[in-house]
């Protein structure tokens, strides 16, 4: 099964390499349904994967080194072609820096796990956005491990490929993520999403098929970008540990009930344990409604998601704040931020015909003098596989 992204990407790595890929691998993005800050909180997630993402087009090399091109990083002038040669033999932490560092780890974390991947050429082609929140770095992560150990010949378990490529970006490229963004990109299937407990690591799919009810799934990206993300993101996960600390558990997901929060005395603390607690509780219920086939009924979750991440985790963005209003007062069944906070993207569920949804977001951002937001439709889609 072959698609028109696979062959560009192999067509791509012809060009680069004057020969044939052994084959083009790809790994979607994911968006997040609902589930923010609960990660590392041992708390539930429920991603799904996206019609978009990131193919690598591999064949062997004949030599101990790793080859790698990428054709948006090339896009970006990083060099001829964005090429980069990298010695398997050297590989360490700190070895390799920019983009290339994300396939690097991956060699290097599958060492590590004992699985002796040889020399190979790789080039990388996506129709993914990069740092909007849609996970480009696990899609190319999953994409070239799930290559790189197939033209090895090997069999190793999605679950433990999830791990290993988390650990590439954890401790070669040196970014401290959980292990939702490489869970969706290899564990996810079409037309559902999957239901991630980040304490114990079981995954199960829960259906997720909005087309059969008459919705659509849509991204907004409000075009935000504030530097304060990482800043925020590390302030809050401090918190949550304070919290915790003041209640006498490990985390808060080990949190008995909201009535538990009356013994912390400091308000911003209670507001910031309530947002995990309830978040957590909103991702199981929404889980349960999709069970049943009730997509329409998650509207409301979605909503009091936001409200809750705008008011108690304070992490929402007036772009943000602005399109989900926007969204729901012109009929979408919900809308929330998604993601880590003060910039990025914003996921709602719409009628099917959700023009009127879009031209009210427009509004809404042209009546402030916002740049036009992105509409970026979102159907759960299936998780990494060979495509030729
Ligand atoms: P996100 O995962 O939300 O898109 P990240 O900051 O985690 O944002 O990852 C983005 C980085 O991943 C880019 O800066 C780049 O280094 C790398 N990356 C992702 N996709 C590609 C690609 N197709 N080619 C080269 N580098 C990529
Ligand atoms: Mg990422």
């Amino acid at each position: 099964m072959s698609s028109p992204g696979a062959d560009q990407a192999a067509q791509w790595f012809a060009a680069q390499y004057a020969s044939a890929p052994e084959g083009v691998w790809h790994a979607p993005g994911r968006a997040n349904l609902i589930g923010e800050h609960t990660d590392y909180n041992d708390g539930f997630v429920l991603p799904f994967a996206l019609d978009r993402g990131t193919f690598a087009a591999a064949a062997p090399h004949q030599d101990a080194v790793l080859e790698l091109t990428s054709r948006q990083a090339a896009g970006r002038g990083a060099g001829a072609a964005g090429r980069v040669e990298i010695p398997l033999d050297s590989l360490a932490p700190g070895s390799v820096t920019g983009w290339a560092a994300y396939p690097a780890g991956v060699v290097w974390a599958l060492r590590e796990a004992g699985y002796p991947v040889p020399g190979a050429r790789v080039a990388v082609d996506s129709d993914l956005p990069q740092g909007a929140g849609l996970s480009s770095s696990a899609a190319l992560e999953c994409a070239v491990a799930l290559a790189l150990t197939e033209l090895a010949g090997l069999d190793v378990a999605r679950q433990e490929l999830a791990a290993i490529a988390r650990r590439a970006e954890n401790d070669f490229v040196g970014v401290p993520t959980g292990i939702m963004d490489q869970s969706a990109a290899l564990l996810c299937q079409a037309g559902h999403a999957l239901l991630l407990d980040c304490r114990s690591g079981e995954a199960d799919s829960v259906p997720l098929n909005p087309a059969r009810s008459g919705l659509t799934l849509v991204i907004i990206d409000t075009r935000a970008r504030h530097a304060l993300t990482e800043s925020g993101y590390g302030a809050r996960h401090i918190e949550c540990e304070e919290a915790a600390r003041a209640l006498g558990v490990r985390t808060l997901r080990e949190v008995a009930g909201l009535e538990s929060l009356a013994a912390l005395t400091d308000p911003v603390l209670r507001r910031r344990a309530r947002h995990v607690i309830t978040e957590n509780q909103r991702v199981l219920e929404t889980a349960a409604l999709l069970r049943q086939g009730q997509v329409d009924g998650i509207g409301r979750l979605l909503n009091e998601s936001h409200a809750s991440l705008r008011d108690d985790f304070e992490i929402s963005w007036p772009e943000a704040d602005v399109a989900v209003d926007a969204a729901v007062g012109a009929g979408a069944l919900g809308a929330r931020m998604m993601g880590g906070g003060f910039g990025g993207s914003v996921i709602a569920l719409l009628p099917q015909d959700g023009a009127a949804v879009h031209e009210a977001v427009r509004a809404a951002f042209r009546g402030r003098g916002w740049p036009d937001p992105g509409f970026l439709n979102a159907p759960p889609s299936s998780s990494a596989r060979r495509l030729r």
